[in-house]
């Protein structure tokens, strides 16, 4: 049995690629978007447990993905965590006032974040998360 679907955003396809790979090994399925305007075209068909949210992006950046989707009641419930290379004092806030549920640096770890994924996931089905 498959888990939860989780798109992965990042205009940088390597970052997409090491993602995706560790995530299906977990058994993920996995959706991708190499934008924000991508993105929020993949949320509406795909409907993703999570997002895997690059902050920085052309077209539309990933602040801006966060607050339109946390903006919008049809995809609010969607946890997303910001996946970025903004590691400086601040950023964090940022990311959250922007609507992210948590926050994974760059470079990272595919497993680890895998397992913050997973922990997040679980979390909810438990009910630790609105
Ligand atoms: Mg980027």
């Amino acid at each position: 049995m498959s888990q939860a679907k989780i798109l992965v955003v990042d205009d940088d396809l390597d970052n997409r690629l090491i993602i995706r790979a560790a995530l299906q090994v977990s058994d993920f399925d996995v959706c991708e978007a190499a934008d924000g305007l991508e993105a929020l075209d993949v949320v509406a068909k795909e409907m993703p447990d999570l997002i895997l949210l690059d902050l920085s992006m052309p077209r539309l950046n990933g602040w801006e993905v966060a607050r339109r989707l946390k903006g919008n009641p049809a995809f609010s419930n969607i946890p997303i965590f910001a996946f970025t290379a903004h590691a400086m004092a601040g950023d964090e806030k940022k990311a959250r006032e922007a609507g992210c549920d948590d926050y994974v640096t760059k470079p990272c770890i595919p497993r680890e974040v895998v397992a913050k994924i997973k922990l997040h996931l679980q979390g909810r089905k438990e009910g630790r998360h609105a």
